[in-house]
């Protein structure tokens, strides 16, 4: 709780004591979510009016400003109108910044338009879920603008700060995942929203992870009714009903998918808002003019042409306006490369057009220095949705951390690659059309990428895994073995997956579920590589006996080379033996 707050709750304490009955504000105070059952309980054990009351404000000191709030308003329902007035002063202000913050909501591109009919369109369904839970969906192609929409639409005071979601608002990125990765992602989100509501409530305990998906949902359940009622959270980009399934705990969700029927699996109320592929007209000359600092009326004739071109889409538009802020001669050039259908490689089934953003996206890695644009490649080894810290590239890079700092703004200016600022340090993405582009353009270099990644790393942990726990630390827990599987190197992630001390470092500081979630993923190599191990120690152990000749006749039948039957009937004459597949 903020000091000017604590010191005003102090200052008028023993007023407060002496008139306000506990038992009728704790309820509204439970309802806000700020008390628990069991702190009720312990207050009402006290006996007589003046202790409760006591026990109260005793408790209410510890708590954080939505607690101070909370009371202050149960004040004021209760009729305690002069007693709320000594603490209206001081209430806090909650600030809509840190809210969205600390719930992980990404902030505005650099460069942003507002949509405000459609924003204005997402916040009146939202508006609806005051007074129950249910679902908001914003459906739309890829690169529509979908996840800038939802993260406008919530970043709204009346919104967030007023009767709607005193909760906060909770922001989990989905995208394509399994089973045990949307485990892995629920479990983060306890822990997050378990953090801080520690932080604000130092009694409240951290649980272990939830070991698994129905865990996970009864605790998210459970924090979403205990702990932080009436809270929105945002799913961004959903692609499978199986993972909603997974929030269908009756809570407030807005989601953003690409298809628009998702929201059919789940119980409660629905609304949903269409998003179209492109930018109005208007808006993307407004994009386009904030990137070369100019007045959209001014632009030459070709940017009309090139927002045609890509049909508004903002992603396009923010890849080329990055381009001319550079080279604001060439309006004429990128509309030819735009118009130029070179690129016929990805996905034609879907009803997006891609061709423009493939235009887009290889004019911009030309225009990088050829030592960046090697740089830029080796990204495509990041997996979709996946965040990283500048640290995890120096290693892959080999480059000084600020060398690193350097080389990443030359992408974010050139909106080839997005930052989030909500985490220090900084962690970077590529939009998932980015990754799908440098995957298809990389397709045939793949396995060589991801070695390079294994490689770096062995390079610079040649002394053991980092045991930081920071963001780069994370992410090798987390990665290490999905670079070495693309890699193929089966036999390095057999030895890693069985590696004592990376099994007892990665569980202590990622928890089983990781854990589990590897052995899951790579069950199917392991199996093959312990076969494989079988196979050569058999062999090996075979080599070293003596071949016995009497017993040719009997395998005679099988297909095995000379050698090899030799070796077989200097081991054994039983048929069981025989029939093993392990020599095939
Ligand atoms: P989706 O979620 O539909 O895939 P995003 O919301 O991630 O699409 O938007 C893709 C990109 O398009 C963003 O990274 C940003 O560069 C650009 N963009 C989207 N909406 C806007 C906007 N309102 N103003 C400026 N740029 C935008």
């Amino acid at each position: 709780m903020e000091e000017g707050a604590r010191s005003c709750l102090l200052l008028s304490r023993s007023s407060l004591e002496q008139d306000i009955r506990a038992s009728y504000l704790m309820d509204h105070m439970i309802s806000d979510g700020v008390l628990t059952g069991d702190e009720e309980d312990r207050i009402r054990s006290k006996l007589t009016r003046r202790e409760q009351a006591t026990a109260l404000l005793e408790l209410l000191l510890r708590k954080d400003n939505q607690a101070y709030i909370s009371f202050y308003n149960a004040l004021v329902r209760e009729s305690y109108g002069d007693l709320a007035s000594l603490l209206h002063n001081s209430l806090p202000l909650v600030s809509p910044e840190a809210v969205l913050s600390e719930g992980g909501v990404p902030q505005r591109p650099v460069v942003f338009v507002s949509r405000s009919a459609l924003v204005n369109r997402v916040r009146e369904k939202l508006y609806r879920l005051q007074k129950e839970p249910g679902w908001v969906t914003v459906f739309g192609m890829a690169g529509s603008g979908k996840s800038v929409l939802a993260a406008e639409a919530v970043r709204d005071h009346a919104l967030i700060t007023g009767r709607c979601f005193p909760g906060g608002v909770h922001w989990l990125s989905i995208g394509q995942l399994d089973r045990a990765d949307l485990l892995v992602r629920i479990q983060s989100l306890c822990f997050r929203l378990e953090q801080q509501s520690q932080e604000k409530d130092p009694s409240s305990s951290l649980h272990r992870p939830p070991g698994s998906l129905e865990e996970a949902k009864e605790r998210l359940r459970f924090l979403m009714l205990r702990r932080y009622p009436r809270s929105l959270l945002v799913l961004d980009d959903i692609w499978d009903s199986s993972v909603l399934k997974a929030f269908d705990i009756q809570c407030r969700v807005l989601l953003t998918t690409r298809d628009r029927s998702l929201a059919d699996c789940v119980s409660g109320s629905k609304s949903e808002v269409a998003v179209e592929s492109g930018l109005e007209e208007d808006q993307a000359l407004e994009i386009l003019a904030l990137y070369v600092n100019g007045k959209p009326q001014r632009l030459p004739e070709q940017a009309r042409s090139i927002v045609r071109e890509c049909k508004g889409s903002p992603l396009v538009v923010s890849l080329i306006g990055a381009l001319l802020r550079e080279f604001p001669d060439r309006w004429a050039y990128y509309l030819h490369t735009l118009q130029q259908k070179k690129f016929k490689r990805i996905r034609k089934s879907s009803s997006y057009d891609y061709d423009a953003l493939d235009q887009a996206m290889a004019a911009s890695i030309q225009v990088l220095s050829e030592e960046h644009r090697e740089l830029y490649i080796d990204l495509t080894v990041l997996e979709q949705d996946v965040k990283v810290p500048a640290k995890v590239l120096s290693v892959l890079w080999d480059l000084e951390l600020e060398e690193v700092e350097d080389v990443l703004q030359d992408f974010v200016n050139k909106s080839l690659l997005f930052r989030d600022c909500h985490h220090r340090p900084y962690l970077y993405y590529l939009h998932d059309l980015q990754l799908d582009f440098l995957t298809e353009m990389n397709r045939s270099g793949l396995e060589s990428l991801h070695t390079k990644v294994v490689r770096q790393y062995q390079q610079r942990y040649s002394q053991g895994p980092p045991t930081s726990g920071d963001e780069e630390c994370l992410y090798w827990f987390r990665f290490l073995t999905y670079h070495m599987a693309k890699a193929n190197l089966t036999q390095e992630l057999y030895s890693l997956m069985f590696s004592l001390d990376w099994v007892r470092t990665k569980a202590q500081i990622m928890g089983p579920a990781h854990l589990i979630n590897d052995y899951v993923e790579y069950g199917a190599i392991l199996d093959k590589e312990i076969l494989d191990r079988l196979q050569t120690d058999f062999r090996l152990s075979v080599s070293n006996l003596v071949f016995e000749d009497e017993h040719e006749e009997q395998v005679n039948h099988c297909q095995f080379t000379n050698t090899r039957r030799r070796l077989l009937l200097a081991t054994c004459s039983n048929d069981k033996f025989m029939n093993t597949k392990l020599w095939n």
